[in-house]
């Protein structure tokens, strides 16, 4: 009889996957071993040839999510004659250090039929799992991965259970949050004081009622507390908005079924792919005209932000409200999401009239992802359940590194062994909820990934609470530590995620970062050469008004950005309703005197002052909400560009601004002044491209989350014969400086 070994590699522990070549080899009437180790899958397998071959195609072709094959290696053995059956193998060296925490998969097709089946054991079980799907991350409190050792801890299993924990053909063969209604968490409808209202089905029903009645409920999901209201309700939306002081930024929908979500959202295949996939995303989906969803879901927003029922609670949830629910984290706007129950009651009691909780505990908070498809292909913006913490194979060798990210939208990184492991991304570190939630994800990816780091990255920033982490840890360990600047870590992580090796051409633009020279930096053109960079072009710095205060509102940023540009003088009449009496001098004085009036070179910041200029908006309610407004603005109104002094790579705003001002004053719609601003960015980056003469090009930094700003770029330099690059597996946000800070510090040469 011939006998193969086969070594397959891909997303294969932690997955089932190893009873499903169990199923597979009974079925084909094949003998033979498998086991985990630290490559991967090893499987050994001896039956007629025929038997064999169809063995192997199934191998590389059917193997069910959340397993990805990525490479099957086939070779032939010598026989082993003695053997009469087919054996799972303890795990090899290395098996159980690697692949083991998997990250949380939405609820499998097989788990979601059993629980809308009447007469299964799990009917109506809202924490139904198997090996294929369910939590992970957010239940595992150490390793090893054995149920002892997760939040499932004080609920042992009943013999059913176990029986199908011990079946090598059961799906549920070693599922460690394996549960059932006997044995297993169940609801609890609490009011906001705390008092128990009702439980199991009850209380599922009472909340989907108060629902369906207009009530704000938090819903303690997977991984954090959730506020769901009616979407479809204008007046519940508007409850939730002026609860959760968040007036106009998005909110997520999560829709009963595909069919109903297809009434507010076009699907293309690609998209329709990532609604259904193990990771379920929320997808940023286009539009339909008449849609159910409330117009005060995404105010002016072509895009919304929609995805399907993630666990057996949402989807039993979903189908008793038969109608979308807007489903956003627990939160006052800011803040890390409720994940703890005491703590989340004393935050959202305020927020929620009513508390659908259980009692399986939520071990650390993992987010909901939010990814997009352009035009090319999936952009993650925000990497969270379903992708975090899994290992990212990239071309970086070097030193164990642990990198401590960003201010804003924080991630941590952790590079090992040519593998980055990025954390789910964490949110704000301004407030002593984020700085721990911080402190807590690093122990976690030490402790689950074996590292003993030998150096640690952090920013320039010297106030950040990830700095002060970082230098904290580099003396503790006595290891050294690198500081990385905020746009050479947005280049270094696109370079990294997309394995360019040599120099490379940065355009880094965003907000703001600490620059190298002390302004703040966000208009970057930046020769990156591993550890090594240099600033090739930027705009030419002007003055924002208040500082800070200046990044929430764009009348500030067109204020400085005119004195610069224009001197001293009149506000012109677009902005003129903008300022109270005295504010426009009071500004203007500031800038003069260069008191607390910070110097910027940002496209963040720019973004605000045009949309300021033309008219669109002056203040602003979100993060990068004038960046959208323009960007939508902009919609089909075609191409144009404004012109630059550009000078050694310093690019001079001047002639743009007198071009848009001009613009304004002939009555131009705010479209055509947007497509045009678009346009002379796209060839601003051109300009630079050709300054620095190398053939690769990265995107980074939040300006690029703009998809019309990303496309025109692309083409326009494509175009010119360059190859861009742009973020795709990472955030172009700050969620992707950890992982540039990690890229730059293992290219450090060792005494710096
Ligand atoms: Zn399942
Ligand atoms: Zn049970």
């Amino acid at each position: 009889m011939p006998r193969l070994r086969f070594l397959v590699r891909g997303v294969v522990q932690g997955v089932g996957f190893r009873p499903e070549v169990y199923r597979l080899a009974l079925e084909a009437g094949l003998c033979g071993t498998v086991w985990n180790h630290a490559e991967g899958v090893t499987i050994e397998a001896q039956g007629p040839a025929d038997a064999l071959a169809r063995f192997e195609q199934a191998l590389r072709e059917s193997m069910p999510l959340p397993a990805r094959v990525e490479a099957v290696a086939a070779e032939a053995i010598p026989e082993v004659p003695a053997e009469v059956d087919f054996r799972i193998l303890p795990s090899g060296p290395g098996g159980e250090g690697r692949a083991v925490v998997p990250p949380d998969l939405a609820v499998c097709p097989a788990c979601a039929a059993e629980v809308a089946t009447p007469g299964e054991r799990r009917h109506r079980y809202p924490f139904t799992n198997c090996t294929r799907c369910g939590p992970r991350y957010t239940l595992i409190e150490r390793l090893p991965y054995d149920r002892p050792h997760t939040a499932m801890k004080g609920f042992p299993l009943c013999p059913d259970c176990e029986r199908e924990y011990r079946d090598p053909l059961d799906r549920r063969f070693h599922a460690q949050p394996v549960a059932c209604p006997t044995c297993g968490p169940h609801l609890t409808l609490r009011s906001p004081a705390g008092t128990v209202l009702a439980e199991r089905e009850e209380a599922l029903q009472t909340a989907a009622t108060a629902l369906v009645e207009g009530a704000v409920v938090a819903l303690k999901g997977l991984g954090g507390y959730q506020l769901l209201v009616d979407a479809t309700s204008s007046e519940a939306v508007g409850r939730l908005r002026e609860r959760k002081r968040r007036e106009e930024k998005p909110l997520a929908v999560m829709f009963p079924d595909r069919a109903s979500l297809e009434l507010d959202c076009e699907l293309s295949l690609a998209e329709a792919a990532w609604l259904e996939a193990p990771e379920a995303p929320i997808l940023l989906l286009r539009r339909r005209a008449g849609g159910a969803v409330a117009p005060g879901v995404a105010p002016g927003n072509p895009r919304l932000g929609a995805f399907l029922p993630t666990t057996p609670l949402h989807r039993l949830l979903l189908g008793a409200v038969g109608r979308p629910l807007v489903c956003t984290s627990g939160n006052l706007s800011d803040e890390p999401m409720a994940y703890e129950d005491a703590e989340a009651r004393a935050r959202l009691g305020g927020l929620a009239d009513l508390l659908l909780v259980h009692n399986r505990p939520i071990v650390r908070p993992v987010d909901d992802s939010v990814l997009r498809i352009d035009g090319d292909g999936p952009t993650l913006l925000r990497r969270a359940r379903g992708f975090a913490p899994l290992a990212v194979p990239l071309a970086l060798g070097g030193p164990c590194v642990l990198a401590l990210g960003a201010h804003q939208k924080n991630t941590v990184a952790l590079l090992k062994g040519g593998e980055l492991i990025m954390s789910q991304h964490l949110g704000d570190l301004a407030s002593l909820e984020g700085a721990g939630v911080q402190e807590r994800t690093v122990t976690d990816l030490l402790d689950f990934f074996g590292a003993r780091p030998e150096r640690i990255a952090c920013d320039l920033h010297p106030d950040y609470a990830s700095t002060r982490l970082a230098e904290g840890l580099a003396k503790a360990w006595g290891v050294p530590l690198t500081r990385v600047q905020h746009h050479h870590a947005h280049g270094a992580a696109c370079a990294a995620e997309h394995g360019l090796k040599g120099p490379v051409l940065a355009l880094a633009w965003d907000g703001t970062g600490l620059g190298a020279d002390g302004t703040l930096w966000g208009g970057e053109a930046l020769r990156i050469d591993g550890a090594a960079f240099s600033r090739i072009g930027h705009l030419k710095p002007f003055p924002l008004p208040g500082g800070e205060v200046a990044a929430r509102e764009p009348r500030r940023a067109a204020c400085g950005l005119l004195w610069a540009t224009q001197g001293p003088g009149e506000a012109p009449p677009s902005l003129a309703g903008a300022f109270s009496a005295g504010d426009w001098a009071r500004f203007q004085t500031m800038a003069t005197r260069g008191v607390n009036s910070p110097l910027t070179s940002s496209v963040g910041r720019l973004f605000d002052a045009v949309a300021a200029l033309s008219g669109l908006r002056a203040k602003r309610g979100f993060e990068g909400q004038a960046a959208m407004t323009l960007e939508f603005a902009a919609g089909e109104q075609g191409e144009g560009t404004y012109p630059w002094d550009l000078q050694d790579g310093v690019a001079d705003p001047a002639p743009l601004v007198a071009a848009v001002l001009a613009d304004v004053a002939a009555g131009q719609p705010a479209g055509v002044i947007a497509a045009r601003f678009h346009g002379a960015l796209a060839e601003l980056a051109l300009a630079w491209a050709k300054r620095a003469g190398l053939p690769d090009v990265v995107l980074s930094g939040g300006c690029f989350q703009n998809a019309r700003l990303t496309a025109l770029v692309q083409a326009t330099l494509g175009a010119a014969g360059f190859r861009v690059h742009r973020p795709r597996r990472f955030p172009a946000n700050d969620g992707c400086i950890s992982l540039g800070q990690a890229a730059v510090a293992a290219a450090t040469p060792i005494g710096r």
